[in-house]
């Protein structure tokens, strides 16, 4: 479970060619980073991966078997949305249980669920409050949580902490890393912020212009960055 490869993969936006080929391995349990520039192709990536768009060529596969045409919702994969696509007017508890109710499950079984989630979130004193009554933190844990109760077999994660301040985005990043840690659950983090990258990767792919540059450990990459590119976006921490 949570094993992804990417053979090939390209994507053109008209004569746009945003990701011009990317072949990639990720392995179960693994805690992938794809960071690089804005505008260099980090979010249609993932968004490939999710089955948010289409591939113009290549191919997806999710744990052996071919993903390339399904779509999103049988993939087994959960996107984290920064906190603001919460909805406002229902209660974290309805927030977070709102996937399982679209999949039909009793209120009983959505309980146990939400219940779980929250405990590993450190949610449970919060159920009954609407996102407008919560911390950013707090809020980005609920987008977190309407993520984990479906059991995804990878967690995609898109810059989930750029609309946080500095100090909560470090507290976040812990929470996110000790997730991992906890559910060992594979997962793909997009940012474009080299620190972030060097801190929770245990795989960094580095991109550039719709390419990977180089795919290593941080140490790999900062002790042996293939070329000036990587040398200059991982040797250079804001
Ligand atoms: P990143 O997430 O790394 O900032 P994106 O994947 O959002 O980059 O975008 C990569 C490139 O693809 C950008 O040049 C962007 O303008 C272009 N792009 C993204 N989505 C679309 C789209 N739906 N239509 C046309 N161009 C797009
Ligand atoms: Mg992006």
């Amino acid at each position: 479970m949570g094993q992804i490869t990417l053979k090939a993969v390209r994507k053109s936006f008209g004569e746009v060619h945003v990701i011009p080929g990317v072949d990639l391995e990720i392995a179960d349990g693994e805690f992938v980073v794809f960071v690089g520039p804005s505008g260099c192709g980090k979010s249609t990536l993932l968004r490939l991966i999710a089955g948010l768009e289409d591939t113009s060529a290549g191919q997806i596969m999710i744990d052996g078997k071919d993903a390339t045409a399904l779509p999103p919702a049988r993939r087994g994969l959960a996107m984290v949305f920064q906190s603001y696509a919460l909805y406002p007017h229902m209660t974290v508890r309805k927030n977070i249980a709102f996937p399982l109710k679209m999949a039909g499950l009793s209120e009983a079984e959505q309980a146990k669920k939400v219940d779980a989630a929250a405990a590993v979130l450190n949610l449970t004193a919060y159920l009954d409050r609407r996102p407008g009554q919560l911390s950013g933190g707090q809020r980005q844990r609920v987008a977190i949580g309407r993520a984990i109760v479906r059991e995804p077999s990878a967690f995609l994660f898109d810059e989930p902490l750029s609309n946080l301040d500095a100090a909560l985005r470090v507290t976040m990043r812990q929470e996110i890393s000790e997730l991992h840690q906890t559910l060992k659950t594979t997962m793909i983090y997009v940012t474009h912020d080299q620190v972030e990258a060097m801190t929770m990767a245990d795989k960094i792919v580095v991109l550039n212009a719709g390419r990977i540059e180089q795919v290593g450990s941080p140490l790999d990459l900062y002790r042996a960055p293939d070329n000036l590119f990587v040398a200059g976006f991982i040797g250079s921490p804001k």
